[in-house]
This record gives C-alpha cells, structure tokens and sequence, in this order.
C-alpha cells in the first residue's frame, strides 16, 4: 500500500551525519583504512567496577521490569550527585531513561505545543531541532559561531532573540559540536533572561565530567532563580564511556515529572533493569579514577590536536571541554567532509549538520596515533 505518513514525521530528515558515516562504511568495505574522527562515542572500555556490577545484577535476577522512572537506588544516587552540584534534587524529581536521548525527548514532547518557540544556541547539537520540529515547535537561534562559540559575547543577540513568547530555550555546556564550555557570567546572563521572560530552560550537562584546564562545571539549575525553571539532562554515555548501555536521566521540578513520567511509562516503561544497577556503581567514588584518566586523555590529545594543526596554519577556537573541534573549512562543508573522506581517507562531520556551515565537527575519541595520522592525510591531500 502507499502510506500516508505522518506530517509529524515529514518534519525531519535523517541524521545529516549519516551520508559519512555510511561513505565511511563503504569505504572500509572495500579495504580501505579510515581514520573516523565523526563518531561521538569515547574510544575506551567501560570501567570494569560497573561492567562487574551489570554481571552481578544479572546473577542476582534483576531482569524484569523496574518501577516506571527507576530504581531507587539510582534515583538517590543521581538525586545525590545533582544536590553536590548545587542543584536541590530529591529522588523523586528524577526519571531515568535509556539515554540521555530519551529524557530530552520526553523533555520537549512534554513542554512544546504547536507553534510553542524554543530557541537553540547555534552551533547546536542535530537532535535538539528534530526533537524540537516532532513537538511542532517553533525555532529561533542565536549564532555563536562569530563569538568563536562563547555565549558571554552573544548574551544581547540572546536578549534580543528571547520574548515573553518564549517558551524553552536549550543550553549544552559543555557543548556538542563545539567543545565550548559557557562561563558562569554566561549562565547568569541566560538565568537573568530566563526569570525576565518567565521561559524554562533545559540544562543538557552530558559532557559535564569532560572539562579541561581546570575548569570547574556549573549546573545551571544550581543558579538561584533558576531551580523552578531547569530540566536537567544528563547520562552515562559520555563520563562512563557506556554508549551502548543506553542509561540517562532527567531532573526537574515534580509537575513536570509527573507529566513527563506518563509519556514515559507509555513508551519505554523503564530503563533497562540490570543497567540502572550499573548506573548505581557508575557514580560512586570507585569510578572517579578512571573517569578522571579518560578526561585527562581527552585533554592531552586536545592539546596534541591543536598544536598539530597550528603547524599547518590552522587556528581553531580552542575546545573547553568534551572531545569535539570544529575545524574552519570551505564554504561548502558537506562537500569538504565527502572529499576529505574519499581523498584523505578521514571522516569528520559537516559542520552544516549543526546549523554551522563552513566548519567540520572533528571528534578527538581516537587515539593519538590515529589523529596524527588524521592531520597528516588532510595536509597530504591540501585540505588544510
Ligand atoms: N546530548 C548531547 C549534546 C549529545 O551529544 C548526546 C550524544 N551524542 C546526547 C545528549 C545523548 O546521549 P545518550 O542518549 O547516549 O545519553
């Protein structure tokens, strides 16, 4: 039969990320060797402590359903790790969710109506404008990238974007695809504005445990005027390299958990039963260890990164945190990344992907060998 698809669905396009990833795929097939700087997955294992745990909770039966928005040991130990953030978390304003992922999209199929205005800090994460377009909101976007992707710079775009119609505005810090880590005087600016046109802002704090220089994470929901008002997204992916254990959660004030634990139950039901017990394991102290080697890596092979590529006169806005870069290309990014791929054999991703044309999103969970080899290519082969 011929379908007659959803509007809803005609909404959005596939992952733009997936012409290269697939070009890679090809690639590889016929026995090519290429160096995939687009994926955004950390390159090492999961820490043994929370694999160990997963195994135990398997031997001990926790196989079935658990209640709707977790188990709660998990939503303690999240609600826990929230308050050390400043953010005044109860167990019960948490849902855990398969994925960071899902908590934002329960996030917005629960606040944005039709015609609703959520306004995205470019350049910005893909799924949030698809997320964004399958509630039938609005976007509005402020472009970062004439800051080199600082925020503090863009506040009176940001004041001047904003409105009493405003309804949600999404801050990624640190960010996805930039690396850029917003200052507190950012936050603060984006609270001021917040509480000014009574909006709700969503807190995606993903790369939190990813951040360099020393630099300490703000929760923006830590912020006063800001605790009524911020869904705060977070997840095991990224700080655990636990990509595909899929766990994340989301805290907010109880109404809206109320509202978002009924999409919830009626789509996911709950997180995987075995892989919240990991969760619990993931964020006590036995894993700090490794979590802080990891964020070290990332950190010197960001170093490496830059200075490799000064060599070849290539200045980047210096990333703060995460393991992303946005590399200044051609105009035409997407055919950039398809030629850097055919050619140089390495795979980044356009920055166009993020609403950031000209850019290609390089992501450094690779190791130092592989991105030696990555800038060497690009040099060889003239794209940079
Ligand atoms: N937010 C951002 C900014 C991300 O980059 C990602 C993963 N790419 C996620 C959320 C979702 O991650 P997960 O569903 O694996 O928790």
């Amino acid at each position: 039969m011929n379908f007659d698809f959803s509007d809803r669905v005609g909404r959005v396009e596939p992952s733009a990320t997936l012409a290269i990833s697939n070009l890679a795929s090809e690639l590889e097939a016929q026995g090519e060797d290429v160096v995939d700087l687009s994926v955004g997955a950390p390159d090492f294992p999961t820490p043994d402590n929370i694999t160990q745990a997963a195994k135990d909770a398997l031997d001990a039966g926790h196989t079935s359903y658990t209640s709707s928005n977790g188990i709660p040991e998990l939503k303690d130990a999240i609600a826990a790790k929230l308050r050390g953030n400043g953010v005044d978390a109860e167990a019960d304003e948490v849902i855990v969710t398969p994925g960071g992922k899902q908590a934002l999209f329960e996030t917005f199929q629960t606040l944005v109506d039709d015609g609703d205005e959520v306004v995205l800090l470019d350049p910005a994460w893909v799924s949030y404008e698809a997320m964004v377009k399958l509630a039938g909101g609005t976007l509005s976007r402020v472009d970062l990238a004439q800051h080199d992707f600082r925020l503090e710079p863009a506040l009176d775009e940001l004041a001047e974007t904003v409105s009493d119609e405003t309804k949600l505005l999404v801050v990624n810090s640190p960010s996805n695809p930039t690396g850029g880590v917003f200052s507190d005087a950012a936050l603060e600016g984006v609270r001021d504005l917040a509480v000014e046109h009574d909006f709700a802002v969503i807190s995606d704090e993903i790369y939190e445990r990813i951040v360099y220089d020393g630099f300490e994470h703000t929760s923006l929901g830590s912020l006063d005027g800001m605790e009524d008002r911020t869904i705060t997204i977070n997840g095991f992916s990224k700080a655990f390299s636990m990509t595909g254990w899929r766990l994340g959660y989301l805290h907010a004030p109880s109404d809206l958990i109320a509202q978002a634990g009924k999409l919830h139950s009626h789509s996911v039901s709950c997180a995987v039963n075995f892989v919240q017990h990991a969760g619990v394991e993931a964020l006590s102290e036995r894993t700090d260890d490794d979590v802080e080697e990891m964020r070290q890596a990332f950190e010197a092979r960001r170093d490496m990164l830059v200075d490799l590529l000064a060599e070849h006169d290539v200045d980047v806005a210096v990333p703060k945190g995460a393991f992303y870069m946005m590399l200044p290309v051609d105009d035409d990014d997407q055919a950039w990344c398809e030629g850097a791929i055919q050619d140089a054999k390495v795979a980044t991703v356009p920055g166009s992907a993020f609403n950031a044309p000209g850019y290609a999103r390089i992501s450094y969970a690779a190791s130092e060998e592989r991105l030696r080899e990555a800038v060497e290519r690009l040099a060889e082969h003239d794209y940079i």
